[in-house]
């Protein structure tokens, strides 16, 4: 049975859907007004997953993960730049596709705008208004918390607590938050009963989980950076609308840190997914993000992209002898039980990080076996079988092994194949003519180009350096 931590009721719990055999789940997006960061990427790679693994226990999932393409931030760009919103909302739209097919990020069961559920928002706000949940004032639609007695629930704050995120004039209690507001010249707006405007960003979030989902949803994800205001503010607006529980579980990822520190624009720390992309190769990082539980955060270096570049490579040059293994001696079969194992670390919390340990630990038997040559074949093959069906669901060492390192060398050399062959012949004749400072020269000019010259007793052989 899968078990999930859930941030409300700050515990691990068993899963156990609404419906029999159903997962609904709805998972922040991305606000497209820039260039996604890896933050974003991140979070995508999670929920992604986590439908995966439902999908491959028997689940059907509905899973919606929404655009925030009507936002403060989307206006100001376009206004600086003299276009419409909607021109740079779906220009990112369109980027952020590019980046996660490439990180091998699904698409979800629907991806809903904010611009396709105007309709829906004005008549959720008015339930609001008719169920005094929300007063107007000044062409102003707020949400008042004094009116939701479990505000607080889910970032456990209380009153006292709560910070003011939002300002205005209007508000009655300074932590009231705004469904609707009147639109400045120059900006999108629509017409309402109350103001000719547009929606507040966390109005967005319930309207369109129950849009696509209904009232009642099983999962709800999000960064733990969204807890506060964001899904507080979404579970009073859902719960006040239905009177009924919104989401069951809130599941929530750990955020990304660069070299120790928040990640932010202004501190230059920061890393888009097609700057990423430009240094490593995809599954790099993919495998960075999978080999941390999703709650974790995670301290993006170059030595943490250094250590998965050596781990994938050593990986997929496992992978591509075990494929090309000749006949195996008459060793008893054994079974290493990775689906097993795989089932059991995921069913605990989505433990991506304890599957990869172990298949780590798998590959090291595996390549002790194929070095001393004393294997079954039918261990081999059956472990390839729950291999490849583990590393699909994972989507990570899921390519073909060849054409996995063929990349990986173009990444990492600076320098073309042929001319280092050339190299290396050029080093075997300086060496049987004793010319040591040749030697050290060609040697010196291939480290330049990150190749290491292995001079072994009866070969010369090269290796990438890292
Ligand atoms: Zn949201």
């Amino acid at each position: 049975m899968i078990e999930i931590y859930n941030t409300l009721t700050r515990k691990k719990e068993k899963f156990i859907p609404l419906k029999e055999g159903e997962v609904k789940m709805y998972a922040c997006g991305v606000t497209p007004y820039d260039e996604m960061h890896i933050g974003h990427a991140r979070q995508a790679v999670v929920y992604d997953l986590i439908r995966r693994y439902f999908e491959y226990s028997g689940y059907s999932v509905k899973y919606i993960r929404n655009f925030t393409d009507i936002d403060d931030k989307i206006i100001k760009k376009a206004n600086n730049q003299g276009k419409e919103s909607k021109e740079i909302s779906e220009y990112y739209i369109q980027q952020s596709y590019i980046d996660l097919e490439k990180l091998k990020v699904k698409k979800a069961t629907h991806e809903s705008k904010v611009s396709e559920c105007i309709e829906e928002i004005i008549q959720y706000i008015q339930v609001l208004i008719d169920k005094d949940f929300a007063y107007v004032a000044n062409g102003e639609v707020i949400f008042s918390i004094d009116k939701f007695s479990e505000y607080g629930k889910l970032s456990n704050r209380k009153r006292e607590d709560l910070i003011n995120t939002e300002e205005s004039r209007n508000k009655k209690n300074q932590n009231d938050f705004v469904l609707w507001k009147p639109s400045k010249p120059g900006e999108p707006s629509w017409n309402s009963p109350w103001s000719s405007g547009r929606p507040g960003w966390h109005i967005e979030c319930s309207v369109m989980a129950n849009k696509y989902l209904g009232e009642q949803i099983d999962i709800h994800g999000g960064g733990l950076d969204l807890i506060f205001p964001h899904h507080e503010n979404e579970i009073a607006q859902s719960e006040a609308y239905s009177g009924k529980q919104f989401a069951k579980y809130w599941v929530h990822n750990g955020l990304i840190m660069i070299d120790g520190a928040k990640m932010s624009k202004s501190l230059g720390n920061f890393l888009t997914v097609k700057d990423a992309l430009n240094k490593y190769l995809p599954e790099e990082i993919r495998y960075v993000i999978l080999i941390h539980k999703y709650d974790s955060d995670i301290d993006f270096s170059e030595e943490l992209f250094l250590n998965a570049r050596k781990r994938m490579a050593y990986f997929y040059t496992t992978i591509d002898k075990l494929n090309n293994l000749k006949e195996g001696s008459n060793e008893p079969a054994t079974s290493f039980h990775l689906k097993e194992k795989f089932v059991e670390y995921m069913n605990d919390n989505f433990n991506t990080s304890k599957v990869i340990a172990e298949i780590g630990e798998i590959f090291k038997e595996l390549n002790k076996m194929i070095a001393s040559g004393s294997y079954s074949q039918s261990t081999i093959d059956d472990f390839l079988k729950e291999f490849r069906e583990v590393s699909s669901i994972l989507d990570l060492f899921n390519e073909d092994p060849k054409q996995y390192l063929k990349n990986l060398k173009e990444k990492v050399l600076d320098i073309d194949e042929s001319y280092l062959n050339q190299k290396i012949e050029e080093y075997k004749r300086a060496k049987e003519n004793k010319d040591y400072s040749k030697v050290d020269e060609i040697r010196q000019e291939l480290k330049d180009k990150k190749v290491s010259i292995q001079d072994n007793p009866d070969s010369i052989t090269w290796e990438m350096i890292f």
